[in-house]
């Protein structure tokens, strides 16, 4: 993975003005919509030009109610049955049903989950991130989906993997059967740590030193968060050959993505969403 010289296994596609990466290996189930979405396509000016899906960040409703409205549209999908949830950086994996559901996608959220998982059909599950990583789930023997927002925190906590233990407890089918795309996140390159975090990293036993941990030998440490995810993933039971990771940074291409160091903050969010249709997966 990660190889500079291989193809990306995702596409760049636009819809209704809308930017957004596809992975391929989700693109080839036709009962499946989903999207990795970008800076673009929306009405949100100034630091949070253009579609910023973040209700909260201080950007006009009536723009981020825009935005989604686009979105939804660019994909096909019902913005009234759109969930997501308080993301707090833990490995609370949250089963999703119409309970869910919320006046307007300005609605507060009263329930924290960092993962979502359902197998109704025309419920989109929504993450958002801005170098966090984004991670979207199909089981295609159970016909379920998950979506998951895995910080260093949560990606400590191995919610990738619990997300994935989840799916085949409540839905059955087994992990050898979903496929799984790693969104854009904050690369290796730019994530700059302190060594409690690089220390977490080599403490989950995926591997060795300078696999996908850098230290610098000067109090300097980075962590490949996205490669973490992909092992943790495979350790679950995802096969290799299952999983589409996207190695672009949100740092480097901070024009592109939001991100949240490279703007101090000062930024909207994209989201990964996924939805299974009625025809099912
Ligand atoms: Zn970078």
């Amino acid at each position: 993975m990660n190889n500079a010289s291989s193809a990306s296994p995702f596409t760049e596609r636009a819809s209704g003005g809308v930017t957004f990466m596809q992975a391929d290996n989700l693109s080839s189930f036709p009962g499946l919509v989903h999207a990795f979405t970008m800076r673009a396509g929306g009405v949100s000016e100034g630091i949070y030009s253009s579609l910023n899906l973040g209700t909260n960040r201080g950007d006009e409703p009536e723009k981020v109610d825009e935005n989604y409205s686009r979105l939804c549209a660019a994909l096909g999908i019902e913005k009234s049955c759109l969930v997501v949830s308080k993301q707090v950086h833990e490995d609370t994996v949250r089963v999703v049903s119409e309970r869910d559901f919320r006046p307007s996608v300005l609605s507060p959220v009263n329930y924290s989950a960092d993962g979502l998982i359902t197998n109704i059909p025309d419920i989109p599950l929504m993450v958002f991130a801005a170098d966090c990583i984004p991670v979207l789930l199909c089981a295609a023997d159970s016909h379920a989906i998950g979506a998951v927002h895995a910080g260093w925190r949560g990606t400590m906590l191995d919610i990738a993997g619990k997300a994935v233990e989840k799916l085949c407890a409540e839905f059955g089918g087994e992990a050898k059967n979903i496929y799984a795309a790693i969104g854009a996140g904050i690369g290796k390159c730019c994530f700059e740590v302190g060594q409690e975090v690089y220390d977490a990293a080599l403490s989950l036993g995926l591997g060795g030193e300078n696999e996908f941990t850098t230290d610098d030998g000067g109090g300097k440490y980075h962590v490949d968060l996205k490669e973490i995810n992909r092992r943790l993933l495979v350790r679950a039971g995802v096969p290799q050959e299952n999983i589409a990771l996207n190695s672009e940074c949100t740092f480097c291409l901070c024009d592109k993505y939001w991100s949240h160091r490279a703007t101090n903050g000062k930024r909207g969010v994209q989201a990964a969403v996924i939805a299974l249709t009625s025809g099912g997966v």
